[in-house]
């Protein structure tokens, strides 16, 4: 069997992943993502999103340049998506239309794409095929399996997609988290027994193969939300808490310490009822029936007047604008622009960290002078990654025993990372490639 890997995007860059393999006469396309800070450039200077092809896109850089799989496009036998995020599922209402092959996705990344797709106000042809965690569907002569995994969203599963001649295993994006806080453990069982197949090759996130050690369970996360939001006294001014939007899990941790505290909970902006919506529609989570989700701007601006009105010490509000990008809710908390002002001595909790791209370091300096200036108490970093550290990694290597290992998800240096880690582990410089975007490589 010849077997072909396409690393398309993901492998020059922190987003935008996107990666194909070519078994035989048949193309399996991994993850559609986005590149956001492409995008905010473009914005910044005064370019109209709207304006934007998709070929315009791809020139941006913001979405993946998949020029390579265009003559093959044909072979295409279906998109699989690992997990919601958006730099990996972005892209899909952009590079989609280019392939007449069906959509594999968890519920929940369904869901999210589902919505994704009508704010882009595009409808595709490909079919949406639902896949739960822990099953497996045929294409073609592929069978593509989901194996639940942990991260910082849900519903997420490493790809296995298994051949006649082996099996290749797609993990990216993972954690090793033993107590998270919904959802089950990562499934070891299956990945262990991967170990005794054929795994001929392991495409790897390498984003923390830096990091010294195990990646914290999201149960530490919740420990020190805990100690911030429970023991440090505050009876009389606000509480604002920020993460990402589709970290469900750290939600119902805020909403439930939000509850401890006698607070009303009030989620704040459209990306925080987008990706609760769509976990309560799946009935992985409750939290409209018992807290108020407000998307829409008017009633955002409605709800803010009401607590400046009723007493700031009676609410807790969730929001998003933990990177100080430009017109998230905080962002414009911290400056006038919407109609409650906050005050010396009001908590602003940041529990995320600055993804590290250079207009998000800038965006988040910003914020956090103007919340300064207003001598706000900041609590910084209550967070641990979704991401596994180095000895994750390892265990993971360990445990599926790959013949071939692709670092992905990130510049040279981040896949060198992984790489020293391989050849630590005995791996030779041959079974270790490194990809950058827009190539191929035979395996
Ligand atoms: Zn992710
Ligand atoms: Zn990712």
């Amino acid at each position: 069997m010849k077997m072909e890997f396409f690393s398309v995007g993901g492998y020059s860059e922190v987003g935008k992943n996107m990666s194909a393999v070519k078994i035989n006469d048949s193309i399996i396309i991994l993850d559609m993502g986005f590149f956001l800070p492409a995008l905010v450039d473009f914005e910044e200077s005064g370019g109209e999103r709207k304006n934007l092809t998709a070929e315009g896109m791809i020139k941006l850089g913001a979405i993946p340049n998949d020029k390579l799989l265009r003559p093959l496009k044909d072979k295409v036998k279906g998109i699989v998506l690992g997990h919601c995020h958006l730099d990996h599922i972005g892209s899909v209402p952009f590079s989609a239309p280019n392939y007449d092959a069906p959509i594999l996705g968890s519920p929940y990344t369904l869901e999210v794409l589902r919505s994704e797709l009508e704010n882009e106000r595009v409808s595709l042809k490909n079919k949406l095929l639902k896949i739960n965690p822990n099953s497996s569907y045929k294409l073609d002569n592929v069978e593509v399996e989901f194996i639940h995994m942990t991260h910082s969203t849900l519903q997420t599963s490493l790809v296995a997609l298994h051949t006649k001649e082996g099996t290749i295993l797609y993990a990216n994006d993972f954690k090793f988290d033993n107590s998270p806080v919904i959802q089950k453990k990562p499934n070891y069982k299956r990945l262990k027994q991967l170990g005794k197949e054929n795994v001929i090759a392991l495409v790897v996130e390498s984003l923390y193969a830096h990091q010294e050690g195990k990646t914290p369970s999201e149960k530490v996360a919740r420990e020190m939300l805990k100690d911030v939001m429970l023991s440090v006294e505050n009876t009389e001014n606000a509480i604002i808490c920020t993460t990402f939007a589709s970290h469900i899990s750290r939600l119902k941790s805020m909403a439930e310490f939000g509850e401890k505290l006698n607070r009303k909970v009030v989620f704040l902006g459209r990306s925080m009822q987008k990706y609760i919506n769509a976990a309560e529609n799946l009935k992985l989570v409750e939290l409209s029936k018992r807290h108020e989700v407000i998307g829409y701007s008017s009633k955002v601006k409605k709800k803010l007047s009401d607590i400046e009105r009723h007493g700031r010490n009676k609410y807790l509000i969730i929001c998003t604008g933990g990177q100080g990008e430009p017109g998230s809710m905080l962002t414009r908390l911290a400056s006038h622009q919407l109609p409650f002002e906050l005050l010396k001595d009001d908590h602003v909790i940041f529990s995320n960290r600055t993804i590290p791209v250079e207009i998000n370091i800038r965006n988040r300096d910003k914020l956090e002078r103007d919340l300064k200036n207003k001598h706000v108490r900041i609590f910084k970093d209550i967070h641990v990654s979704g991401h596994a550290y180095r000895e994750d990694l390892r265990d993971l290597i360990n445990m599926v025993k790959p013949k071939n290992i692709i670092p992905a998800h990130g510049p040279l240096e981040k896949l060198n990372n992984l790489a020293s880690l391989a050849f630590d582990m005995g791996y030779s410089k041959k079974e270790v490639k490194i990809m950058s975007d827009g190539h191929s490589v035979e395996i």
